[in-house]
């Protein structure tokens, strides 16, 4: 049988709160919501780049893959992208 992924927000891989309560509090920006960001700033710089690349329409579809929380930490995603739909 082939391991696949838990959908994103599911919280079955978690850690204990036992285990969790030893960690210090962080933020978490999910991989996807992170690469995003990067694009963006990439666009900011080089517009006409980013036009013909459609950074737009991959920063789009990275945002659409929010892992919405920290698979073992339970920690929610801080980026915005869910709140503004
Ligand atoms: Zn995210």
């Amino acid at each position: 049988m082939t391991w696949t992924p838990p959908p994103p927000g599911d919280r079955r891989e978690q850690l204990p709160d036992d285990i969790l309560g030893l960690l210090p509090p962080g933020a978490y920006l999910c991989d996807p919501c992170q690469t995003a960001r990067s694009l963006h700033a990439v666009a900011l710089g080089q517009p006409e780049r980013a036009a013909a690349l459609d950074l737009d329409g991959h920063r789009e579809r990275l945002h659409a893959r929010c892992q919405i929380r920290q698979p073992w930490t339970g920690l929610e995603c801080r980026c915005r992208c869910r709140r503004e739909e």
